[in-house]
């Protein structure tokens, strides 16, 4: 499955704010991409790139790619114009002061992508953008307030596709779960195998994801006490083939 883009949002750890996800998660995550030869793509918030950037820039330097998730991680379209073009102009500026070049893709945190924010992608230079969840039912159970934001994605085009001049958007599409971390952790290795295979070969890519506190223990995640942390980067190594 030569068609599949393994990412991470790179954040801080849910409930705790820590950076054990960044710090031990990812070298946990790191050393089965190593074993598998995957080179990922992290969509990494803006605040944290300076405290991270050795890591990080090691990381670029194997071909992993290191890519935006927001400056502060708000969402997008909670956000006034200004603020939008505010938080992508920190995102560029500090991936360029830090890392030493700009940011190719996006992911809007809570995929909180919209027009507004896809016409400022373009014009910053950046490739692509990875937010849209087209025939995606699980956005709605977590967020249900969005249905607005919801029902556009639900209803976006599935296929990778050129959403402005000289930016792609990449979808995280699934028929009805996406291909995350959830969806590893709960189902057996042979049906996420047969899941993943078979949006491969429907769409131009499946793109997967996962947090960077998945790789971690998270004693007040009640996910992570049924089907754990350790069990899904077994999992992963075993459906990376
Ligand atoms: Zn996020």
């Amino acid at each position: 499955m030569s068609n599949i883009v393994w990412s991470v949002d790179v954040e801080e750890d849910l409930h705790t704010g820590k950076h054990g996800g960044i710090v031990l998660g990812l070298r946990r995550f790191e050393k089965i991409c190593d074993r598998k030869k995957v080179r990922p793509v992290l969509f990494v918030v803006g605040t944290l790139v300076k405290k991270h950037k050795s890591l990080l820039r090691r990381l670029h330097r194997k071909g992993w790619e290191i890519s935006c998730h927001g400056y502060s991680h708000s969402r997008m379209d909670d956000l006034s114009s200004s603020e939008k073009r505010k938080e992508l102009e920190r995102c560029v500026a500090v991936w360029k002061k830090e890392l030493g070049f700009s940011p190719k893709g996006f992911r809007a945190p809570q995929h909180s992508i919209d027009g507004e924010t896809l016409d400022l992608l373009a014009e910053l230079g950046f490739r692509y953008d990875s937010s849209k969840t087209p025939l995606n039912v699980l956005q709605l159970l977590f967020f249900p307030s969005r249905l607005g934001n919801w029902l556009g994605h639900f209803f976006s085009w599935p296929w990778r596709h050129r959403i402005r001049p000289g930016l792609v958007e990449r979808p995280v599409v699934g028929l009805g779960i996406p291909p995350v971390s959830l969806f590893v952790r709960i189902f057996p290795v042979w049906l996420v195998r047969a899941y993943f295979g078979f949006l491969g070969l429907m769409f131009s890519e499946v793109v997967f994801y996962a947090h960077s506190w998945d790789f971690i223990e998270m004693k007040a995640s009640g996910v992570d006490r049924r089907w754990s942390y350790k069990l899904l980067l077994r999992k992963l190594e075993k459906v990376m083939r």
